[in-house]
């Protein structure tokens, strides 16, 4: 059995200990080195065998993991944060559905998660948006059809974009398209939760100018929405006048 593992954001600690316990234990570990912290390897199995995918491509990963499997070594495949977010784990898992060899995946913490936590930011904030979209820019690869940027932003919901911080031009273009203010909030995290993490906040207006002047080039994720302003309604769930299934409103 094949054991796909989201290694969380960065931070090792935020790996689950399902996938420690599993990552620990396994004789193949083949890992995402563009982006997995190497620190989530910290403690192999004497002997283990470590390989990077970045360096290999679908059939070269599949050969491993089918090696390990006829040889009755444990193999684990480590994803970045999640693997169901834009982990190309599906494509791996048909493969392993053709040969026969089961699999099973253990979820992780996926970067758009610590990035909320390193801003201390609620996607879902009541009164403005109850809506989180998960999308990325149209780079090398294209997007769907209906699913354009320009398009995405007319929900004006929390948008969390991926894999797009080299197209911040276009991206802030296509979100003024799309109807959003040029104040809106926006922030970038690099790296959130490693110790290089960087958190830059503006706005749609002038985004651009501050990532550019910090640097930041790859491995960062663009927030955008009223999520980050200063103003929003209390929730209902701890309305001390509404009623709930655990806890009854209070008369005045
Ligand atoms: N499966 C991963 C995403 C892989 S796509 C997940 O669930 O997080 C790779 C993109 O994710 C990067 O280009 C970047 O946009 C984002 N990313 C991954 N780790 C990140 C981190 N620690 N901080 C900020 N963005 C990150």
């Amino acid at each position: 059995m094949i054991s796909f593992i989201g290694a969380g954001p960065g931070d090792p600690e935020l790996l689950t200990l399902k996938g420690k316990r599993l990552i620990d234990a396994a004789d193949v570990i083949i890992y995402a080195g563009s982006l997995v912290n190497p620190a989530v390897l910290a403690d192999p199995k004497e002997g283990a065998k470590i390989y990077n995918s970045a360096l290999m491509d679908l059939d070269e990963v599949i050969e491993v993991m089918e090696a390990a499997e006829k040889a009755g070594k444990k193999c684990v495949r480590v994803h970045t944060g999640d693997p169901a977010i834009y982990g190309a784990h599906r494509e791996q898992m048909d493969r392993l559905d053709q040969l026969g060899i089961t699999y099973e995946v253990i979820p992780g913490v996926s970067s758009f998660l610590g990035t909320a936590a390193a801003l201390n930011a609620e996607y879902t904030l009541p009164g403005k948006s109850q809506t989180v979209i998960l999308t990325r820019m149209e780079g090398r690869t294209p997007m769907p059809e209906r699913e354009k940027l320009q398009d995405l932003a007319k929900h004006h919901a929390s948008m969390v974009i991926f894999l797009s911080i080299g197209f911040l031009d276009q991206m802030t273009e296509q979100l003024l398209a799309g109807g959003y203010e040029p104040t809106t909030p926006v922030a970038v995290v690099y790296k959130a939760t490693w110790p290089e993490q960087k958190i830059i906040r503006g706005t749609i207006a002038d985004i651009e100018g501050k990532v550019k002047e910090a640097g930041i080039t790859k491995t960062a994720l663009t927030v955008v929405g009223d999520f980050l302003g200063s103003e929003h309604d209390l929730s209902k769930l701890y309305d001390k006048h509404f009623t709930t299934e655990f806890r009854k409103a209070k008369e005045e």
